[in-house]
């Protein structure tokens, strides 16, 4: 991940690796280097507080100062911590419910909710051979409910048919029941985005959250966006009640802080990276292995 976070962290990592001794005071030094790098890209404020004193209260005991390795075991408290920050381990999809499973995708236009809904069919054929449909509420854009079309043939999933004349209920509606009548496993449902948060959008979702009642509503989430993708986050969080967040465009030049903030803002797990624009492009979001790129 080429990014500005990535760039100074190492750059940090290697300094500290190199520190025969670390003392109380070239402690809270590098502190404050980390803590610039961390604002620098983009990580929320409260954020980059809870992290630093973490790392800090950590590092100061003996675990750091009174090592043999004592830049190596701050670094080593740092990875951890930010594993911890992006989540703990690997959270995968609750799909443990009645069938078909409903799977509603928020976020804003752009963000990659379509892309994302295909993605998410391919994985779930192939990864955990389910029977996957996928609907689009999008009547305000009909090329949206197009797209979906013809990424959902990309991806060897089934698409329900919606137009811009029906409303986003009735077509959430409609979708469900043909499910539950053709024994799909999982309902994927793309819903409308705009460009900016607005009220009319968040109420249609919330109805559409309350008609479906979602095994898991994802937040989509562009990884690029900085400190935007954390107001966002925010808003829909109090919006809906988030099971998961899916962040977008990882594989772009993004400052790296998205990954960061959006867990700590929402309290929902990262489920899912995207990694590339193919259909393919999907991985499951390991925090441990994300800590790792970010330092380099
Ligand atoms: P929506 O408006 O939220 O439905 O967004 P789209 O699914 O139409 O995606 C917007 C743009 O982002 C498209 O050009 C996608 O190809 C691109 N995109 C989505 N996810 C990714 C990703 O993980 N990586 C990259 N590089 N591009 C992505």
């Amino acid at each position: 991940m080429a990014s500005a976070l990535t760039e100074k962290l190492s750059r940090l990592v290697k300094e500290l690796r190199g520190q025969a001794r670390i003392t109380e005071s070239n402690v809270q030094d590098m502190l404050r280097e980390v803590r610039m790098a961390l604002l620098e890209a983009d990580v929320a404020l409260p954020v980059v507080r809870d992290f630093i004193a973490r790392v800090k209260d950590k590092a100061l005991g003996q675990e750091v100062v009174g090592s043999l390795t004592p830049g190596q075991a701050l670094v080593g408290i740092i990875h951890r911590e930010l594993a911890a920050t992006m989540g703990a381990g690997v959270a995968d999809l609750n799909l443990a419910v009645q069938p078909p499973a409903v799977i509603l995708m928020a976020g804003l236009q752009g963000a990659g909710k379509t892309t994302t809904t295909a993605k998410l069919a391919k994985w779930l054929i192939e990864r955990r051979k389910k029977k996957v449909l996928t609907v689009s509420t999008d009547v305000y854009r009909p090329a949206a409910i197009e797209q979906l079309k013809t990424v959902t043939r990309q991806a060897g999933a089934e698409w329900f048919a919606s137009t811009p004349q029906q409303s986003p209920l009735d077509i959430a509606r409609a979708a469900l029941d043909h499910a539950r009548r053709h024994y799909f496993d999982v309902l994927l449902v793309d819903t409308a985005g705009r460009l900016a948060i607005d009220e009319a959008m968040m109420r249609e979702i919330q109805a559409l959250h309350a008609e479906l009642k979602p095994a898991e509503t994802l937040f989509v989430v562009d990884a690029m966006q900085g400190q935007d993708a954390v107001n966002t986050a925010r808003a829909f969080k109090e919006a809906l009640p988030l099971t998961g967040i899916v962040l977008t465009k990882l594989d772009g030049d993004s400052r790296g802080g998205a990954a960061l903030s959006v867990r700590a803002i929402t309290g929902a797990p990262i489920k899912f990276a995207g990694v590339s624009e193919k259909i393919d492009g999907l991985e499951l979001f390991d925090a441990e292995r994300h800590a790792g790129r970010v330092l380099g």
